[in-house]
């Protein structure tokens, strides 16, 4: 009697076997959050429309919003015409919300002057954030920039007078002008400001297929545009240039124009 049973399992064992993944993907995901997967060489992967670069060993990225909800969906086509729909769950978070009412309102919506330079100095800072290198440097990890007290997180949001405003888009480390700033992960140097309205003294380091980390309100710029750097290099050090209350470092990360956070793809801070 037993034996049929045996049988059976052993021929599920051996199709669960068989149709091992040609693409790897994490479990899941989550808002702000980076995903790397591995295809077959040649393979073509899309992700909401967008053709993502897949790199000569297969491996390949791409980032989720801080509102994306539900699942998210690859499309793979493989070198032998077989196509495949991928999907993972992303887990819901919860971000802040602060409300701020009372100000007065030139603090709230900046006059149309100063509102046209905004503009124009995010526009250049979003060409900066169009590059896709087939470099791989995220491959090799991410450092803490520098180390202090969190004061700021990804994702949470004011409410001035009512105006909802942008979210706030990466960690802010409280540490005092002049600490230096160290790469995170190597790359190429790719946008240098020494004095943005919003953000001042403004660095852009492209980590390859579209990723990118940006330092702002700097005090001091130790880098130029195109420089390769490595990992803890010192780019420049913390200050408290643009719109900063007081001096700290901002970390924000790209993919492409998508905003992600930094800390998920860093882990903790070391103590
Ligand atoms: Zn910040």
């Amino acid at each position: 009697m037993m034996r049929p049973l045996l049988c059976a399992l052993l021929g599920l064992a051996g199709i669960a076997h068989a149709s091992a993944p040609r693409t790897e993907l994490p479990a899941s995901t989550t808002p702000g959050g980076l995903v790397i997967g591995r295809t077959e060489p040649g393979a073509m992967v899309r992700f909401e429309g967008r053709a993502l670069r897949v790199a000569e060993d297969g491996s390949f990225l791409f980032g989720l919003g801080r509102d994306v909800a539900g699942r998210v969906a690859l499309d793979v086509r493989y070198r032998d015409g077989a196509t495949q729909t991928l999907s993972i769950p992303v887990q819901p978070r919860e971000f802040a919300i602060e409300r701020v009412d009372g100000l007065p309102e030139s603090t709230v919506n900046p006059d149309p002057k100063l509102a046209q330079r905004i503009a124009r100095e995010q526009a250049q800072v979003a060409k900066a954030r169009e590059r896709n290198d087939a470099r791989q440097d995220y491959r090799f990890g991410f450092v803490w920039p520098n180390t202090g007290r969190i004061s700021g997180v990804y994702g949470s949001q004011r409410i001035l007078n009512g105006t909802p405003k942008n979210p706030h888009y990466g960690v802010d480390i409280a540490v005092g002008t002049g600490t230096p700033i160290h790469a995170p992960a190597g790359g190429i140097v790719s946008f240098v400001a020494k004095d943005l309205y919003l953000t001042g003294g403004t660095v852009v380091i492209d980590h390859g297929h579209g990723l990118s980390s940006v330092f702002v309100h700097m005090s001091r710029i130790d880098v130029k545009p195109e420089q390769r750097v490595e990992q803890g290099a010192v780019i420049g050090a913390v200050g408290a240039t643009g719109r900063a209350t007081g001096p700290h470092l901002h970390w924000g990360m790209n993919w492409f124009d998508t905003r992600l956070d930094p800390q998920l793809v860093v882990g903790p801070m070391p103590r």
